[in-house]
């Protein structure tokens, strides 16, 4: 499963904007207010800014909140294109209907990098099974857990006084102490807390 490994705070400097996908650090050893120009060695340039390159850069951090890459983007770009209703909020909703995401909405994971670790290493349920799927689209009604065996192990343990302080949206009803969550509803554009312009990326895949 291709994913991106390097340094993480150089994408919240290419995309100008905190990104906060090193979870809590984020919020306490975050250098991005000292250091936030683009990396490479142009980085200082003045040039005119295309209505292209805004698009592009709103559609890579996108990618990158969600921890997704291109091939996986237009995957789901194309099928959200194909749902009934607006494309740029299927959009956000099919990407925060993975998996890894809505193991980090739960609370049971402190970024979606960690909660994408937890599924590939096969600690997380859908439905009673075992799913090492991150990209796997949720659906209304279906169960989040975890797998027995990981219920003993030390990192659960830790997470669970933390994940009981944490705040989950309004589609998820969470049972912290069982690690599970339902999922009440899809995710629709209104229950999303994002910063995403979705139509500039709606606007990039339509050129
Ligand atoms: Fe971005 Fe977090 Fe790094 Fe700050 S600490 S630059 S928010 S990834």
């Amino acid at each position: 499963m291709a994913r991106y490994t390097g340094p993480v705070c150089r994408l919240c400097r290419r995309e100008a904007t905190k990104l906060f996908l090193k979870g809590e650090k984020c919020l306490t050893k975050c250098t991005f207010d000292k250091r936030s120009t683009p990396p490479g060695m142009h980085q200082q340039r003045r040039r005119k800014v295309s209505d292209y390159a805004i698009q592009l850069r709103e559609k890579q951090k996108a990618r990158r909140i969600y921890g997704v890459l291109e091939r996986q983007m237009k995957i789901t770009f194309k099928r959200a294109d194909d749902r009934e209703g607006a494309t740029g909020d299927n959009l956000l909703a099919a990407l925060e209907a993975r998996l890894d995401n809505v193991v980090y909405r739960s609370g049971f994971a402190k970024s979606r990098s960690q909660a994408r670790q937890l599924v590939s290493h096969a600690h997380i349920t859908v439905n009673g099974r075992m799913t090492k799927t991150a990209s796997y689209e949720v659906r209304a009604g279906d169960l989040v857990g975890l797998v027995e065996a990981s219920r003993g192990l030390t990192y659960f343990k830790e997470m669970l006084s933390w994940s009981k302080t944490q705040t989950r949206p309004g589609w998820l009803e969470v049972d912290v102490e069982a690690f599970s969550a339902r999922v009440a509803a899809f995710p629709a554009r209104t229950t999303i807390d994002s910063a995403v312009n979705t139509q500039l990326i709606v606007e990039h895949y339509s050129r």
